[in-house]
Order: C-alpha cells, then structure tokens, then sequence
C-alpha cells in the first residue's frame, strides 16, 4: 500500500502535503515526494527515494527549499515497476513539464502505452508504468482538454487498477483526482477555504471531518471553494459529503460499518503490497529477496511440509499445491497440532513452511521448534514481524497485508497465497524448473490480480441477495476439487466462525463415500467449479446433488454457462491465471459469510468463542 495526498486552498501547500504523508506513513513506503505549483508558473517538484525514512528525508529538503504555492500533490511510493531511485519516484512530470501526477496501482497495459507515446515523441525518465498516465493527462491537455476531462480520458485509455491525483499550471488553483479499480481509496475532504486529498481519512481527520469517497470510475475536480465530480467520461455525479465521527475506531474502519469489510475490500491493495519490490513487473523477474537460498540449498530439498491451523491452514494447502505444481518438489500440508503429535518423520532434505498470521499461534510455533529441532529448513510466512515464528524460522517471509482486525482471517489469507506463490516461482527457479517464460508469465499474471480481485469485489448485490436466503439454512456444504479444495474449505470455516451455520468444507471426489446422503433441499451446496481442468467433473457432482434435490450455488468462472444451466444460483469470479484462481474463488465466500453474519444480526468482526491469535493449544 502507498499513500496519496493532495491540497487546494489558501496556505502554503508543501508543509500540509508533508503531514499529511506522515499520517500516510504505516501503510508503507520506499520514496516520497511532492509536487508544488507556484501560481501558473512552474510545478517544483522534489522526491526522495530509499530507505525507510524518505518522508523524513523528504521533510528536511523541504524545509530547506520551501518551495511556495498553495496547491500540491504528494505520494509515498512502494515500488512495482522500476527500481526504488529518485527518478522513480513520485510524482511525475507529463510532456512539456506543465502537468504532473502521483499514482497508486498498477498500468497493466503500460508497455502498450508507452510504445504509443514514445512514438509519438513523448520522453520517458523513469521506468515506471505510471509515468505514462503522465504523459496521456498532457496529451489530453495538448487536445484541448481542461485538466479532469484530460483525467478522465487518460483513465480511459488505462487498464488495471489506479488512484490518481494531478494538477496542472494551465488551472493553477485545481487539483483533479480519479479512481480505477480498486488501488486504495480516494477521500476527500472539505475544510474552510481548502479541499484535501488523501487515501486514507486518517490524513484529513487533523483538518476536516467532511469527507467524500471517491468511486471507481470517477473523477473529482477541486478547487478551493468547489469539489466537483463526474464520471471518467464527464457525465455529472452527485456529489456526497458526509460527517465522519472522529473516534479512532470509527477513523480506523473509514466509511465500512466493520473491519472485516474494510479488509475484505483492501485485498487489491494488499495483493499487491504483497508482490511490491519482490516482482519486476517492468522485467518479469520474480526476486522475492527474503527467501535468500542458494541453489545448492534449494537442490538438496526433497520435500515440503506446509503447517497452519485455521485459516492459515488453508493458505498453507494452497502453497503447497503451487510448489509442487511449479518446483516439482513433493509437497503437502498438514495441521500443525497433528503434525506436532505424531513424531513425523524429519530431516534437513526437509522444507518446513509454516503459516501463521500472528506469528504466535501456539500449534504452529511447537511444530516449528519440531522442524528446527529435527534440522528442517524452516520458513514461516507470517503479517506480524518480529514475533516468535520470525525467531524459530531461518527465512522469513512477511506477507506484508497490514494489521488485520476481524478476527476472521481475510487479507491475511490472500496475501500469504500470493507470497506462498512467489517462494513456489523463486524455488523452482533456483532449481532449474522455470523457464524465463513462464517466469515472465507469473509476473504477467501476478499483475493484473489487483484489478481481477477488485472486479471480483465489484459483483456483491447477488451476493447480498444470496446472503438473505442462506439465513434460513442451519448447514452447508462446500465442495471443490483440486486447488479449490482449500477454497471449499475456507469458505466453509468463514460461514461457521461469523454467521454460526454448520458448514462441510468437502473434497468432491468424496461425495459417494458418505456425504451424498446428507444431501436434501434443507442443505443448499456451494460449488466452487472454475473453468479449469476439473470442471467436467464438478459438472457431474452438481448433477449429483441436483438429482437429489439439493440446491445448488455455483462459483464460476466469466464467460461459463454450463454452471449457469445446472445450478440454482452462479457467482461469477474472473478468470485468472491457473495458480491464482483459488484466491479470486475465495473472495465471494468472504464476502457471502461476511453479508450472512449481518443478515443474521452478529457482529462478524467478534464471534463468539473465538480469538484473533491464538497462544494456547
Ligand atoms: N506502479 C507505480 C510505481 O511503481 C506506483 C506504485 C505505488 O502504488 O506506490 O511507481
């Protein structure tokens, strides 16, 4: 996650542009930077780049420079496309100079782009994909647009996901903001003779409690007395100020009505937070500098055990699935309380992954002391650095989501899938048995899962819907086969733990061997059944079901319609690349459990009985 601030009003912007990135500092960062337009004469622009006090930094040079001007941008930076370097950072400047922009998100499309404007004349100076928003707003520009229709239209010609905030010495009073996608929010709030941009409310609560959210698809034009907003294509929005209580709760939870919403909605951005400096999206490198093995190291492995519980447990089936599946090594995944009981046998061929979000779930530290003790090479994948999982472990690897609330796991879980996927890529790298190629079509892949997540959270009104009629149903089963087995049961686990429906997360195959009898219109059946190589025989087990009078819900990949014929109800998720469909399947079983829980009247950030981490066994 990265952070965007913005001002118009009648102060010196450069220090309010600097506090507000001090507000904007916990969501991560690797440069910063801002941009100050001196009336209509010039953007100064100053930015510095590496280590973890670029903000600081960046408040020293400024303090020294002063640069003047009363409206600015700025922009703390987590590189995804090009190295962490001054010229890198943002924001940047489009053609002639007489524009610039700082951008969250990813241009999945950039190097089309870039080709085009590059052909067209336009000079590059970094080697990022938003610098190409750049350089489209001042084309626009140059077209004749005024500066949000020169938004608006570059936004147009962008695909992925993105959160853009520009301005322009051709409106030196405007600044103008966009959303695509899902690359973090835009709020923007109103203060006495001065509107701010930010990403989070937190930066704008010192100054403002009335806030606006910016929508996906839409631009925001806004001068110090006047905030306008419109669609990409300029059609008039109407635009909503509301009141925001100033608890820290309240401020933490931003306008969702719980924390397990607000993580279930950040999945684009933690996603992406997760590949951040580890996948040169620009080279299609997969470096994941935590997991530093040689080859040599990585050879001698002749197995992998992946242990978690819960919801880890889950994360961790999936991880070993994509090593097995990319690095060929022989791989599965066990609870890590059985695992610690049942005097497995270890040695130093062995890899031990453990997965835990807190890095103190006591099952999952005992099977690691195990694995240590047994001379395993121990990594764990864990959100909370620093904590006894970090001690145990040789390799680290931190899944980089941010602090999750709810205590049922969300972002942790598909933010440990995508590190999981990336120490599967780096290991059979290292091993010999990924070819540049597919290397480069991970990346490919990996790069447009913030915008496919952020599509797939877009389509919850039938989820809604769907929620309603799942209240009146005291038991469930999830079904899935292959990579979608940990999915089966990971939405099985969020349904018991937030709405307190007894939910089977099952094996397909395993449906003859007993459970068909349980099937009967009083048990509706999720079918996770994408578009891959097993779902012919999902399609037999809905049949199944179906000729016995079970209801059916189908989570299906776009463009099906089989699923569409057989079942009652279809969710649709897009299609994604075969490693990472698992984790786009997962998002509408969150948000299902998640609108259940609250159709139900529970509080789905607390459920009973349960604890976020757990410290005994
Ligand atoms: N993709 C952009 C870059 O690499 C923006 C990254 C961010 O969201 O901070 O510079």
């Amino acid at each position: 996650m990265c952070g965007i601030f913005g001002y118009t009003g009648h102060n010196p912007a450069a220090p309010l542009l600097i506090g507000g990135l001090k507000l904007l500092e916990y969501r991560g960062y690797d440069s910063a930077g801002i941009a100050v337009l001196n009336g209509s004469k010039e953007i100064s622009i100053t930015r510095r780049a590496g280590g973890t006090d670029s903000v600081a930094r960046l408040a020293a040079a400024i303090d020294e420079l002063t640069p003047a001007g009363k409206v600015g941008i700025a922009h703390t930076r987590w590189a995804t496309h090009g190295e962490v370097a001054e010229r890198n950072a943002h924001p940047h400047r489009g053609h002639s100079g007489s524009v610039a922009i700082v951008h969250n998100g990813i241009v999945e499309n950039y190097l089309h782009l870039k080709a085009e404007l590059k052909e067209a004349g336009y000079k590059f100076l970094s080697d990022t994909d938003s610098e190409v928003i750049a350089h489209l707003v001042a084309r626009e520009i140059d077209r004749g647009a005024n500066l949000a229709a020169a938004v608006g239209n570059a936004m147009r010609q962008v695909e992925g996901a993105a959160a853009v905030v520009a301005t322009s010495v051709a409106e030196p009073d405007k600044i103008v903001a966009a959303r695509l996608g899902n690359a973090g929010g835009i709020v923007i709030g109103a203060a006495d003779g001065a509107y701010m941009v930010a990403s989070d409310i937190i930066a704008l609560l010192p100054h403002t409690n009335t806030v606006c959210y910016l929508e996906s698809g839409q631009v925001a034009s806004i001068t110090p007395d006047r905030c306008e907003i419109t669609q990409l294509d300029g059609k008039a929005v109407k635009t909503v100020f509301v009141t925001s209580t100033r608890s820290a709760d309240m401020a933490a939870r931003g306008r969702f009505p719980h924390f397990m919403a607000k993580e279930i909605a950040e999945q684009p951005e933690s996603v992406t937070a997760a590949m951040r400096q580890r996948v040169d999206l620009a080279t299609g490198r997969i470096a994941l500098p935590e997991f530093n093995l040689t080859p040599e190291q990585a050879l001698a492995i002749n197995r992998a055990v992946f242990i978690g519980m819960g919801t880890s447990l889950h994360a961790a089936m999936n991880g070993a699935s994509a090593l097995e599946a990319l690095a060929r090594i022989p791989a599965y995944a066990e609870n890590a309380s059985e695992f610690r009981y049942r005097n497995p046998v270890l040695d130093s061929h062995t890899l031990v992954v453990s997965v835990t979000q807190s890095g103190e779930t006591a099952d999952t530290l005992a099977a690691m002391e195990l694995a240590r003790d047994s001379g395993c090479l121990l990594v764990t994948a864990v959100e909370a650095e620093g904590t006894q999982a970090t001690r145990l472990a040789n390799v680290t690897l931190p899944v980089r989501c941010g602090q999750e609330i709810g205590v049922a796991a969300t972002k942790t879980m598909t933010a440990t899938m995508v590190t999981l996927s990336l120490m599967a890529a780096r290991l059979a790298s290292l091993r010999g048995n990924l070819s540049e190629q597919a290397e480069a079509k991970l990346a490919k892949a990996l790069s447009s899962l913030p915008a496919l997540t952020g599509i797939a959270l877009e389509r919850v009104e039938p989820i809604k819907k769907l929620a309603d009629d799942l209240t009146a149903y005291s038991h469930l089963l999830y079904l899935g086969r292959g990579a979608q087995f940990p999915v089966a049961m990971e939405g099985a686990l969020k349904m018991k733990e937030i709405a307190y429906i007894h939910a089977e997360g099952y094996a397909a195959g395993e449906m003859k061997h007993g459970v068909n009898a349980l099937i009967s219109k009083d048990m509706p059946t999720i079918a996770i059944a994408p578009r891959d190589a097993m779902f012919d025989k999902m399609v037999s087990n809905v049949n199944e079901v179906k000729s016995r009078g079970g209801r059916v819900i189908a989570v299906t990949t776009d463009g099906d319609d089989v699923m569409k014929s057989l079942a009652d109800d279809v969710l649709y998720v897009p299609l994604a690349h075969t490693l990472f469909q698992p984790l786009l399947n997962i998002i509408p079983l969150q948000m299902l459990a998640y609108h259940t829980s609250v159709a139900l009247g529970m509080n789905p950030d607390k459920p009973r009985n349960l604890a976020k981490t757990v410290t005994v066994e």
